[in-house]
Parts: C-alpha cells; sequence; structure tokens
C-alpha cells in the first residue's frame, strides 16, 4: 500500500474533494474527533449523515454527561458539540457517505453529493434500534409502533402502551413515556432486569409502571393502528392479549456497518474490531462510538473514543507528511508518546 501524500486541493475540479481527514457520523464520537482534528488545524470535513447527533439527539435529557449537573436536552449537547468543532475550523457537510473503498490510497469516499479522497478515515457512524421481528411492527410502525419515546411520547397522551425490554434504554423510556401516558407496560422475557440499580428503583416505584415478566411478543394486533399485543409467557407456553395504544421497543441496537462489509474486521455481532489506539485492521483507518463499543454506549465514551481516534489519525497524518514508511508510520504514535 502507498501512504505516500498526493496533492492537496479542495477544488471540485477532478470531481474529487482531497482532504487529510474525513470523519462519516455526526455523534459525540464524531464531533470530538472533528473538534481535536480541527485544534491541530487539519480541516477536517464530518459528514452527518441522515441525522445530526445520532441517537443522543433523540433523548429528552442528558444527565450523566459531566459539566451539566442539571443535565441536558441531547440536541442541545450536540448543537453544542458542533458549535465547538466549527469554532476551530471543522466543516459539517449534511451528507451521507454511499460507498468507501478503503484499499486505495487516498482513501476513497462517495457521498450523495460528492468524492472525497482522504488521508484518514474516522468511523463513528453508530448504531440503530434492533428489531422484534414479529407480525405488524413493520406495518404499524409510526401508527403506535415506535423505537424513540422522545420523539413520539407526546402523542400517547393519556393512553396505554407497553415498553419492550429490561435494559437501561427500556426502563429510562418507560420512565419518561410515565409524563404522557396513563400506564406503561414493561414486557420482558426474562424475570430479572438488565438495567442498572437507580433505574430499577425509580421504575419500581412509579405507580403508572409495570411489569409482564418471562413474556415475549408474538404479534402487534390493529389495522389501521396499535390497538394489542399477543404474548407468550416462555416458562408455562401460556399464550394472552393484551389491548394497548402504543408500543415501544427498546431491545439493543445493530451497528451501522453496511458500508465496511468484507473491508474491516468485525466481531461477531458486527461491531468493528479496534485496537486500543481505535485503529481498525486497515492502516489510517479508525474507528469510535457505538459502531466500535458493544459494551459502554455512553455519550462520554463514545466522545473519548472520538477524541483517541483523532489523536491517533493526526499522528499517523504526521507520520505521512514525515515521510515515513509504512511500518514506521503506524508504529509512529507509539514512537511519539
Ligand atoms: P441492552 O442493555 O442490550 O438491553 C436490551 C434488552 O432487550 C435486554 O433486557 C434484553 O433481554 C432485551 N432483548 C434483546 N433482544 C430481545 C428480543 N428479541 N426480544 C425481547 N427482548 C429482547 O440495550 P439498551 O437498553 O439499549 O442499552 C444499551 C447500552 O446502553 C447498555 O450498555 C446500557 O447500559 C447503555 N445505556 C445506558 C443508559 C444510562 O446510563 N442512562 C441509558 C440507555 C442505555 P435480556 O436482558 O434477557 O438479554
Amino acid at each position: 500500500m502507498d501512504f505516500n501524500l498526493t496533492e492537496m486541493s479542495t477544488s471540485k475540479s477532478t470531481g474529487s474533494e482531497r482532504v487529510k481527514m474525513l470523519i462519516i457520523g455526526s455523534g459525540p464520537a464524531g464531533l470530538s474527533a472533528a473538534l481535536y482534528a480541527a485544534r491541530a488545524n487539519l480541516d477536517p470535513v464530518l459528514l452527518t449523515g441522515m441525522e445530526l447527533g445520532g441517537q443522543v439527539s433523540l433523548t429528552h435529557i442528558v444527565e450523566n454527561y459531566p459539566g451539566f449537573p442539571e443535565g441536558i436536552g441531547g440536541s442541545e449537547l450536540v448543537e453544542l458539540f458542533q458549535k465547538q468543532a466549527e469554532r476551530f475550523g471543522a466543516k459539517v457537510e449534511f451528507d451521507t457517505a454511499t460507498e468507501v473503498d478503503l484499499s486505495q490510497r487516498p482513501i476513497r469516499v462517495v457521498t450523495y453529493n460528492t468524492e472525497y479522497l482522504t488521508d484518514a478515515l474516522i468511523i463513528s457512524t453508530g448504531a440503530t434500534p434492533r428489531h422484534l421481528g414479529v407480525n405488524g411492527e413493520i406495518e404499524l410502525t409510526g401508527r403506535g409502533v415506535s423505537y424513540c419515546a422522545t420523539c413520539d411520547g407526546w402523542f400517547f397522551k393519556e393512553k396505554e402502551v407497553v415498553v419492550v425490554g429490561g435494559g437501561d434504554s427500556a426502563l429510562e423510556e418507560a420512565l419518561f413515556l410515565t409524563r404522557y401516558v396513563d400506564s406503561v407496560t414493561i414486557i420482558h422475557r426474562r424475570d430479572e432486569l438488565r438495567a442498572g440499580a437507580i433505574l430499577q428503583k425509580r421504575a419500581a416505584s412509579n405507580p403508572k409502571i409495570k411489569f409482564v415478566w418471562d413474556t415475549i411478543l408474538t404479534d402487534i394486533l390493529g389495522e389501521e393502528a396499535v390497538t394489542g399485543v399477543a404474548l407468550k409467557n416462555v416458562k408455562t407456553g401460556e399464550d394472552s392479549e393484551l389491548t394497548t395504544d402504543g408500543v415501544f421497543i427498546f431491545i439493543g441496537h445493530l451497528p451501522n456497518n453496511d458500508l465496511f462489509q468484507d473491508q474491516l474486521k468485525m466481531d461477531e455481532l458486527g461491531y468493528l474490531v479496534v485496537d486500543e489506539y481505535m485503529q481498525t485492521n486497515v492502516p489510517g483507518v479508525y474507528a469510535a462510538g457505538e459502531i466500535a463499543d458493544p459494551t459502554f454506549r455512553q455519550v462520554i465514551t463514545s466522545a473519548g473514543m472520538g477524541a483517541a481516534a483523532s489523536m491517533q489519525a493526526i499522528h499517523f497524518i504526521e507520520a505521512l507528511e514525515d515521510e515515513l514508511p509504512e511500518v514506521e508510520a503506524l508504529a509512529y504514535p507509539i514512537l511519539k508518546t
């Protein structure tokens, strides 16, 4: 692989924009990476994807990001991240990558609007909510089925809803829904929650929340809108139905890895595999945030990964500028520290 820098140009005369660092994804990881690269005068370009800010921008309030003792709205936090990165020269483009070629140097990224050639690439494409895969789920999405309480809770004022899942998201979103709805029934496939102790305590003491244990949802019922759910108790095998106006599904996420199939190493769940320097198996390509983190998935850990990936990418670009051979370019971050 040839790592020599080709002539830098930001003109579109060749149909390509030449950059040193391109970042795909605009969640906390991508925006933090952009901030660090901008402060290193690398003029990074960040592609937002379809939604600026990713999942956190759909979060009503973030209470565990340090520096905001009263909490801060998810989209407000993302706006601050963006403003800070742009203040130092990051270019935030409302554009989406459609094709990536990691086998060529510079790396080629095709978007809806243009094509980029970049020396280093940071992937922070995040993850999207996992679906249950039951009858009625797709047909009734937007008509009672939802994956975002912050977005849709308001439509269920004084109604009765179910929440599926037993993790932090399910409980947090169920608690949020109690602002609007008359009752939330949390349906969980086991008799023990995965969620943290504080959320468990809050949910257990909320009079609007009740639990149905050891139960899976087998069908979502309704023609024009959700009218109920079909349930199965996994211990007794008993089938039942429950009348409800809405079904909120929070059963984990799937990493957004489509662009990188057959190009980057992934684990069995599809998360990109990175080393402690956020380096993927392709030199100059880094991954940060939920696309590479099935475990922590917090705003602060994603932001930290983004900063780390950016620092390594900066070292990598410096090594290229110093015309170090490939092996030394890869070792450069370690040599420098
Ligand atoms: P999660 O922790 O993976 O929990 C997913 C839940 O859905 C689990 O209870 C799981 O059941 C259930 N589930 C999975 N597949 C299912 C299926 N096909 N049918 C029925 N139930 C199914 O996902 P998450 O709640 O989205 O959280 C993801 C990460 O973000 C976690 O690390 C979490 O701590 C973090 N998070 C933190 C906060 C916070 O700190 N405030 C808020 C939200 C998320 P089992 O338990 O039986 O596996």
